[in-house]
């Protein structure tokens, strides 16, 4: 029996298989086959959804809540559903016999395929092929075709094809389930369907029009029912396709939605599913152009490699300057759907650095919160803007009040009140885009009223400390969320210092050269000389606490009086295991810490602490590190490979790698871990190439794995494309501009190199 797709398939190197079926990866493996194209991601599910299938069809925006309930991201009707059955037999891989298996998703072009030969009651054989994409080319369209062939008799086949509207979030805790839409219209005409659904409190309309063509032999018709009777004879393959097209009325009128589903089906429908394809794989193309990480030797690292950066590429949007990543992507409903700091500091370098144009409208998405976050700053008493620590659409604080914790009781959460960290990390974020980039047009219309909105949030957040004249910040959460309400975390600290600082070097140096749109903001944020001059006094007198030789750095004040326990036991992955002495419920009394936070510190702020400092951070904040998030074994990794914790820090790296992958934190099903993603990269790019970006310009200063023969990568770095080859022996630089050279540091070492053609330096 022919192989409809294989032809089509990337090598080795891009395709994640499935070999076998197995219900309780089911969840695991729909988050990691999710396609998806920056508009909407949509879960790997098998079509005729097995029992405990979880469909997802997540639009990027588009949030709804539910009376006082948390604001979470809204699982939309799903397009995927396809049902056949022969002989009153339903077609299922949970309930029929199945010879064969098979699912591969190419993540190059954008593809997930499946062939399954399935056996009934009757021990007659059926393969079933079908293939799917959503279209990169054009993001409102999706595309599933399947092909079914009786190989054993003839026989009667009964079909079910619809959009199924009957789709609910997850209830979390003790919500239960969700229904976050009322249908409002359906119809078909001339053989399309058309399906339109509001979400209870935005009022967001969703349409999708949909249409079926079945191909028998040499005949090709269209199905305008949603139940289809075949009689097919032993051998004879039927094919079905299915077109649709979704749109919101986030992207045209509502009065227009129903007439834009329907065009935009009939020319996807026009255009028939082998140009689609082609469209779509073409803007593939485009995609990994610079985005690929190369490895060689070409093993198993390749293939992780290139699923991290497929999650990336599938819920960047290059259009939408309202929409940013949750935290999960769009492949599941873990944390609702919301966005954390996990999207600037770990999602964001990537697309600074590959695709400036999603980066950008990354921190337009904060622009254009920025009101909400200035009225949650006012709810709280401050001034300037506090972004939420956990955001969906509007910039409001969504962050729930109960979470699960370790142990699985339920607990109150305290984040939303105080994890303030996040207003210094986008602050941080957005400088880096705009050291990359040089946007000085973002920068003025967005960027520097980020910027200074959120230094002024800092000025107002600090505690004067009038005898020892200096300034406190209390009351917060750092990273490491272990321990709640402390004082002078000195992530948050510096994260401030470092906001304040760079607020009031860029009033100055905008200052000189007066463009209409910075006097502009001056005016319409009022900001005067003596706030600024008390920006400086303020960062200078903001403490960061150290040991006596002033190089440990305390991660609050009093951590180091903790009760301090070494990590003994370590699990089959190297991680470290938490005492069984120590309950999770005192896990705060400890010196434990969740995640990477100072450690996240020297990562961030890399040329303020010397090598020496480094080492000795790390090595003492390493070994009370439990990793008790994704966030946390990419920055170990970058920092172990710095200062020469090479083995340790390459674990760390295969951790992150394969989180996903391998379901390490056993919650997958929920959607894939968007900061592991971004980190994996940034262990890639900044430790093993040892990429830097300051204000003096990049730099690198590579050591590569053992093992490891070549790393190439593209960076985009204000005009240049820099393609980076790193071997064990040479470094080569590839830089494309219209400029004539480019200024580069290669092991501290500053060069002048020329563009356009090849340089080759010896480590
Ligand atoms: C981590 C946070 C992170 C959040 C969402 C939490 O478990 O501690 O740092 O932002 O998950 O990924």
């Amino acid at each position: 029996m022919k192989d409809f797709y294989k032809h089509l398939l990337s090598d080795n190197s891009w395709l994640i298989k499935e070999q076998n079926w197995s219900q309780r990866n089911q969840g695991a493996r729909e988050t990691q086959f999710t396609l998806g194209n920056g508009y909407l991601g949509s879960r790997g599910i098998l079509e005729e959804m097995p029992c405990d299938a979880y469909p997802g069809t997540y639009v990027a925006g588009v949030y709804d809540k539910i009376g006082a309930m948390v604001t979470e991201l809204v699982n939309l009707p799903n397009p995927i559903s396809f049902k056949i059955s022969a002989q009153g037999e339903k077609f299922g891989i949970g309930a029929m016999d199945v010879l064969k298996h098979e699912r591969i998703m190419d993540m190059q072009k954008g593809l997930l395929k499946r062939r399954t030969l399935f056996l009934n009651a009757k021990k007659e054989r059926f393969d079933y092929q079908s293939l799917r994409f959503f279209s990169m080319h054009n993001p409102h369209i999706g595309i599933m075709q399947i092909y079914f062939t009786p190989l054993s008799n003839a026989t009667n086949v009964v079909v079910e094809n619809i959009i199924d509207t009957s789709i609910t979030n997850k209830g979390v805790l003790t919500e239960g389930e969700k229904s976050h839409f009322e249908l409002k219209k359906f119809t078909n005409l001339k053989n399309i369907n058309y399906v339109c659904v509001e979400t209870h409190d935005r009022k967001t309309q969703v349409g999708y029009a949909s249409c079926l063509k079945v191909a028998r032999g040499k005949r090709f018709f269209s199905a305008n029912k949603k139940i289809l009777h075949f009689k097919i004879k032993r051998g004879e393959t039927l094919c079905f396709t299915k077109f649709f097209s979704i749109y919101t009325s986030r992207d045209v009128k509502t009065s227009a939605l129903e007439n834009e589903c329907m065009e935009s089906l009939r020319n996807a429908v026009d255009l028939r599913f082998n140009n689609l394809l082609k469209q779509h794989i073409s803007a593939w193309q485009k995609k990994w152009l610079n985005a690929d990480i190369i490895l060689r030797p070409k093993t198993d690292l390749q293939k992780a490699i290139r699923f991290n950066i497929y999650h990336m590429l599938i819920c960047g949007n290059e259009t939408d300057k309202k929409v940013s990543i949750p935290a999960r992507t769009l492949s599941g409903e873990g944390y609702r759907g919301h966005i954390f700091w996990d999207t600037e500091i770990f999602i964001l370098p990537f697309f600074i650095y590959t695709d400036p144009m999603v980066a950008c409208n990354m921190l337009y998405y904060r622009y254009y919160t920025l009101d909400a976050a200035r009225d949650n700053a006012k709810k709280q008493g401050f001034k300037g803007a506090l972004f939420p620590w956990e955001s969906a659409d509007t910039g409001e604080e969504t962050t729930p009040e109960w979470h699960k914790d370790l142990d699985g009781s339920i607990v109150r959460i305290h984040t939303g009140e105080i994890q303030h960290h996040i207003v210094g990390d986008i602050a941080y974020a957005t400088y880096q885009y705009y050291l990359a980039t040089k946007d000085e047009d973002f920068m003025k219309k967005a960027g520097l009223e980020i910027i200074f909105e959120s230094a002024r949030f800092w000025a107002s957040r600090v505690e004067y400390n009038k005898t020892r004249k200096t300034y406190h910040i209390k009351h917060v959460i750092g990273p490491d969320e272990f321990h709640i309400n402390v004082n002078d975390n000195a992530y948050t600290n510096t994260i401030a210092k470092w906001n304040l600082t760079i607020a009031q070097r860029l009033y100055k140096e905008n200052r000189i050269i007066m463009h209409y749109l910075f006097k502009k903001l001056v005016k319409k944020i009022k900001l005067s000389e003596e706030e600024i001059s008390h920006w400086e006094k303020i960062s200078k007198g903001l403490v960061i606490l150290k040991n006596k030789n002033g190089n440990l750095i305390e991660a609050f004040e009093g951590y180091f009086k903790k009760k301090d326990f070494p990590i003994k036991e370590l699990d089959k992955n190297f991680m470290p295991l938490l005492p069984k002495s120590v309950l999770v419920k005192d896990i705060g009394k400890t010196q434990f810490v969740k995640q990477a936070d100072v450690v996240m510190l020297l990562h961030l702020f890399r040329e303020f602490y010397s090598a020496k400092q480094k080492k000795e951070n790390f090595s003492y904040y390493d070994k009370r590190t439990l990793h008790k998030s994704s966030l946390s074994p990419s920055i170990h990794a970058i920092l172990g490979w710095e200062t020469g914790n090479f083995d340790k820090a390459y674990r760390y790296f295969l951790y992150s790698l394969y989180v996903d992958l391998k379901n390490f934190y056993g919650n997958t099903a929920d959607g894939i871990h968007a900061a592991s993603l971004g980190g994996t990269w940034q262990v890639v790019v900044y430790g093993f190439a040892g990429m830097a970006l300051s204000k003096e310009g990049l730099s690198f200063s590579p050591v590569l794995p053992t093992g490891i023969k070549l790393i190439k990568f593209k960076v985009k770095y204000k005009d240049y494309n820099i393609t980076v080859s790193l071997r064990e022996k040479t470094i080569e630089l590839l830089p494309l501009s219209k400029h004539q050279t480019l200024k580069i540091k290669i092991y501290e070492r500053m060069r002048k190199i020329p563009t356009n053609k090849r340089t080759v330096f010896l480590p």
